[in-house]
């Protein structure tokens, strides 16, 4: 799959304005400022594809990037943004969970998290979710630049105890900042996607 052709088509606020013609698609979930929109850009080679800087207004939004025809990429709300008030995240809670439980063309959920930051509690949430629901699971450990090799090498042993028990799970670190990891991403996504 080229990754490359990827444009945005909607902003959906409810379940009902997701494309009706998606046949398969992948959802990248992470908490606020792991990493989310820089690795959408980083795979898509598109520097404003997923804005890097968010809105406490646009959190409710899930944004789809089509990438064939029925395929595409699901940015899912940022968690965790501080300046959002608690009513905001409620609702949050509520769309991420009618769109994880109900959407049918759902293939895979990407994780993005801080390579520094192993899990957390939206993360660990996040596993639960695939693991009761069976859905495969891709990790992207984040900022791996910021870390020494021993650093990522321990991170990725962290995780990987982390999603024991689930099925289809894996993971991988990922820095959008030197471009590495791309390939693998790219290949676990063409892995739900490609018919
Ligand atoms: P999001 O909230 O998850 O979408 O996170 P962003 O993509 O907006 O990134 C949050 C911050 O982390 C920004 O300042 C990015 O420049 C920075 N960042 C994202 N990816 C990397 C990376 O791979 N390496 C480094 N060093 N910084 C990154």
């Amino acid at each position: 799959m080229n990754y490359q052709r990827a444009e945005f088509v909607i902003s959906a606020a409810k379940l009902r304005d997701c494309p009706p013609d998606s046949l398969a698609e992948v959802a990248f979930a992470g908490r606020s400022n792991a990493g989310k929109s820089s690795a959408i850009n980083t795979l898509t080679r598109q520097g404003q594809l997923a804005r890097t800087s968010k809105t406490p207004g646009r959190t409710q939004l899930i944004n789809f990037f089509r990438v064939a025809e029925g395929r595409y990429l699901v940015d899912l709300p940022g968690y965790g943004y501080a300046k959002v008030p608690l009513k905001v995240k409620d609702d949050w809670q509520v769309h991420l969970e009618h769109y994880l439980n109900t959407r049918e063309p759902l293939a895979g959920l990407v994780l993005v998290t801080d390579i520094r930051h192993v899990f957390k509690d939206f993360d660990l949430m996040m596993i639960d979710w695939a693991r009761q629901n069976q859905l495969p699971l891709h990790v992207l450990l984040t900022k791996s630049d910021k870390l020494k090799r021993g650093g990522v090498q321990d991170a990725l042993q962290k995780a990987r105890l982390a999603l024991e028990g689930l099925e289809d799970a894996s993971v991988q670190s990922f820095s959008s900042l030197k471009r590495l990891g791309v390939d693998v991403l790219s290949q676990r996504l063409d892995e739900w996607l490609e018919p």
